[in-house]
């Protein structure tokens, strides 16, 4: 992706981003450019917290690098892999589950690919790291957070100050490559990972959301403990937090699913696994349109 953007003077926000990275070298790995510790770090903390409690600061600090004036400045290039990033999906647990499959399998050309055309551009093979890998795994920064020169050097060798060069090579092998030749090193890894796309596109394709729900007719609540409630039916239980019930009222039987999942949008809450949970326990149901 780094070289496609660098040889293609139309992408200019994108190339001058990368062009700056290179130059801070932070993330920057034959790899392809990498989240930094920094970002690491703060996505830990952001995952470990509940979505209210998020500091903006911090949310603010995780805006994708290559997002540029309303924009991304890659989309050309880059819009394979970001693509499959879904808040919520119209298949519920099931539409997560496929784009999921598709990541992984796109994920897996990408390394492949990668992997491809530093060979040919003459790394070592023995040198190369297999699998996907963030800046972490190949210790870019020293504790302090600062980009170790003699790591940087350990990682690029002789490529050190040579960066643009070497993505630009690695882009005309890419452009170079068969589709059949990418078949045969895909291997049997990538028939898996193609059959497990197949597999969860089926079955996505059987679990849509309903256009419509309401809760279960005899859905009743119970205090679960400080700010918890738990909703019940006649079969099962599920709990959730209090402060969530007005949008779970939301489905009404009246409002569409789109509707109630705006409603959460609306204070920054994904609904996705809510929903989830709630149909898995039979706690909200399908509207069927003759009960209107
Ligand atoms: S689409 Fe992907 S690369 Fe582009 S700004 Fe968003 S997260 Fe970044």
């Amino acid at each position: 992706m780094c070289g496609a953007i660098l040889s293609d003077r139309n992408q200019m926000d994108g190339r001058e981003i990368i062009l700056e990275k290179i130059r801070l070298k932070r993330g920057v790995t034959p790899y392809g450019i990498l989240p930094d510790a920094d970002y690491t770090a703060r996505k830990q903390e952001l995952d470990g917290a509940d979505f209210w409690s998020k500091p903006k600061e911090l949310l603010e600090k995780q805006l994708c690098p290559f997002y540029s004036t309303g924009a991304c400045s890659v989309w050309k290039y880059r819009d394979h892999l970001c693509a499959t990033y879904f808040c919520s999906s119209i298949g519920g647990a099931s539409g997560k589950r496929l784009w999921k499959a598709v990541d992984r399998y796109l994920k897996m050309m990408q390394i492949i690919l990668e992997r491809h055309s530093m060979i040919r551009a003459g790394w070592p093979v023995y040198e190369i790291f297999p699998d996907d890998l963030n800046a972490g795994d190949i210790a870019m920064e020293d504790e302090n957070g600062n980009v170790s020169d003699a790591n940087y050097r350990r990682i690029w060798g002789d490529w050190v100050g040579k960066e643009e060069e070497f993505y630009l090579l690695c882009y005309k092998y890419f452009r170079e490559t068969e589709p059949e030749s990418f078949r045969q090193f895909a291997g049997l890894g990538g028939e898996i990972l193609e059959s497990c796309v197949i597999e969860a596109h089926r079955h996505f394709l059987k679990n849509v959301l309903p256009d419509q729900m309401r809760l279960s007719p005899d859905l009743t609540t119970e205090e679960a403990g400080p700010g918890r409630l738990v909703l019940r039916s006649d079969l099962t239980s599920y709990e959730v937090p209090v402060l969530l019930m007005p949008l779970i009222k939301g489905f009404d039987g009246l409002r569409s699913t789109k509707e109630v999942f705006n409603l959460g949008y609306d204070v920054l809450y994904n609904m996705d696994q809510l929903v989830d949970g709630l149909l898995s326990h039979d706690l909200l149901i399908k509207v069927n349109k003759s009960q209107k």
